[in-house]
């Protein structure tokens, strides 16, 4: 028999200090570049431990953090499960309605925050219901006059705090050490758990070859955010690793990612394609070196084969497209060529490679459709099922847990064909749900306002494919008789305005006659596409 040593986050770190105390961090913040080793990052991020715990933050206890990716939402992700307390990142691009939910459904006890989130939770601040502080990340020495109460100051309880404090050992390795929330089909968006066991064996997924291949000489750029999916997990296992990380910091532009490849030698880096879309437009423009790059990593949505073919050919970066979701951690499915593809066209190459990919070591996946498990003859379809031991197997608190996670598997919702080679391609999504830019907008949510207008009998949102944002929602409305010719699009995107966040708002209002519908009165939002398909593609 073997020894059972619990997989823990915080031994991560403790690698990293001890290890790689001189590898760095680069982190682009107001003032600028600002570059610290691990045996640094090692030492505040014990002192934030140290100062939470003083604060009165103890074991299971949920610590929110609405920030961007740089050094001190770094320190969080290993300060808060240092104290064994939960590490949940708040997706800032969320409602406030939303944000709101989760801080109370999460029972978050201090909030961590960027000082751009100022404005938001003080608006939000008398509808929370169990924060008991806040902590500001800002660059200026001041606190700023606010009526956010207890403040503290990121910078000084850092450096208050303990820099030998010692992280909490006495853990389960099944604990959980982080939670993130994902948009649902309707209504308030799900809580998944992430316990300290599945973060640590996704993490060595991370560094597998014919994974991500993460190493120690990497420069790792994670430019998906840390309130997403944990930045996919690359933060952790970039500490681990002793990998040398760069931090793009808030609001970037494709600009500000093309200098920092150039200027700090990039070697990997990590977002959704429409990050990459607009990389590529700024490499067309100006003048920068990427020969560093070894690689992108794609994924969140569908890499467009015009992306992959532009970034191999023309800048000769290898492009990885991936697969995952905030229920799996998320890394579950890679593309890669096998080495007797090698010999095939280029073309035939470019089709294998803008599928999702196979799945990785540790997870299992079944492909199911009407009849039971599908041919893996790349035509039939079915929906993703998935099992291991760094997939989610509930919703936190949360009753839709039925609906995903039934007879030991997660329902992904996503509709994948599986070919002979057991390469994954995901052909359509069963949930309602519209990704643009990698973040969701709920149909359901803004079919159900414009219903709610008086004017309208039924709508109908779909997804309408996007060169930059991959989708974007477009409204088919069918107007009640009395009001037909009586109402503009105009008034229904004011009625609309503020219910939504700006970038959910459809694309275009289009006016019928009719909505197509199923047997059982569904609307048949597939024959609604292919119906209004010229007309599509003038959107822009
Ligand atoms: P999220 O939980 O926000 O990360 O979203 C996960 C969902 O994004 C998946 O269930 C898919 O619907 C979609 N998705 C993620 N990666 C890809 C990809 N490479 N291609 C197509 N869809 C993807």
């Amino acid at each position: 028999m073997m020894m059972n040593v619990p997989l823990l986050v915080s031994s991560m770190l403790e690698r990293a200090e001890r290890y790689f105390p001189k590898k760095t961090v680069v982190s682009r913040t107001s003032n600028g570049i600002v570059t610290h080793t691990y045996k640094e990052i090692g030492e505040r991020t014990r002192r934030l431990s140290s100062a939470l715990d003083k604060i009165g933050v103890s074991k299971g206890d949920r610590v929110g953090t609405l920030a961007w990716n740089h050094h001190r939402h770094l320190e969080a992700y290993f300060g808060i499960p240092g104290i064994g307390a939960v590490l949940h990142t708040i997706n800032i691009r969320l409602s406030p309605a939303h944000i709101v939910y989760i801080i109370n459904h999460a029972e978050d006890k201090v909030l961590l925050f960027d000082e751009d989130l100022l404005p938001l939770l003080e608006k939000v601040k008398e509808q929370l219901k169990t924060v008991e502080a806040f902590v500001i990340m800002t660059d200026k020495d001041e606190l700023p006059e606010t009526n956010l109460e207890p403040l503290y100051h990121y910078e000084k309880i850092v450096n208050e705090g303990n820099p030998t404090f010692q992280f909490k050992k006495d853990l389960d390795e099944n604990d959980p050490v982080g939670m993130c929330y994902t948009s649902a089909t309707t209504g308030n968006p799900k809580g998944v758990v992430y316990s300290n066991r599945g973060v640590v064996l996704h993490s060595m997924a991370l560094g597998l070859a014919d994974g991500s291949g993460l190493t120690e000489s990497d420069i790792a750029m994670p430019v998906v955010p840390m309130f997403h999916v944990n930045a996919w997990g690359l933060p952790f296992a970039a500490v681990w690793f002793g990998t040398t990380l760069v931090m793009p910091g808030p609001y970037f532009t494709p600009k500000v990612l093309a200098e920092l490849i150039d200027s700090e030698k990039v070697t990997m880096t990590a977002g959704v394609p429409t990050i990459w879309l607009g990389l590529l437009n700024e490499l067309e423009q100006g003048s920068y070196d990427t020969s560093s790059l070894t690689r992108i990593l794609c994924g969140g949505s569908a890499a467009p084969k015009g992306l992959i073919k532009a970034f191999e050919s023309k800048y000769k970066i290898p492009f990885i497209h991936a697969y995952g979701m905030t229920e799996t951690t998320p890394l579950v499915v890679l593309s890669r060529l096998k080495s007797y593809q090698n010999n095939l066209s280029e073309e035939e190459k470019l089709e294998i490679r803008s599928k999702q990919g196979s799945i990785v070591p540790l997870v299992e996946m079944k492909v199911v459709g009407a009849n039971g498990e599908v041919a893996n003859d790349g035509k039939e379809m079915g929906e993703l099922l998935l099992r291991g031991n760094w997939i989610a197997d509930e919703y936190y608190k949360d009753e839709r847990t039925n609906e995903a996670f039934r007879d030991g598997w997660l329902h992904t919702g996503d509709v994948v064909t599986v070919d002979e080679e057991g390469i994954v391609k995901i052909v359509d999504r069963t949930k309602d749900l519209i990704k643009s830019g990698g973040e969701w907008i709920s149909s359901v949510d803004i079919e159900n306002a414009l219903m709610a207008h008086e004017a309208v009998f039924e709508a109908a949102v779909i997804a309408v494919p996007h060169e930059r944002w991959q989708e974007r929602p477009v409204a088919c409305v069918v107007l009640k008789d009395a009001a037909k010719d009586q109402i503009t699009k105009d008034e229904l995107y004011e009625f609309l305005k503020p219910q939504f966040a700006k970038w959910w708002l459809p694309d275009d209002i289009i006016f019928m006659d009719e909505i197509p519908k199923t047997s059982v009165g569904k609307f048949l939002k597939r024959a609604l596409r292919d119906q209004l398909k010229d007309h599509l593609s003038q959107v822009k």
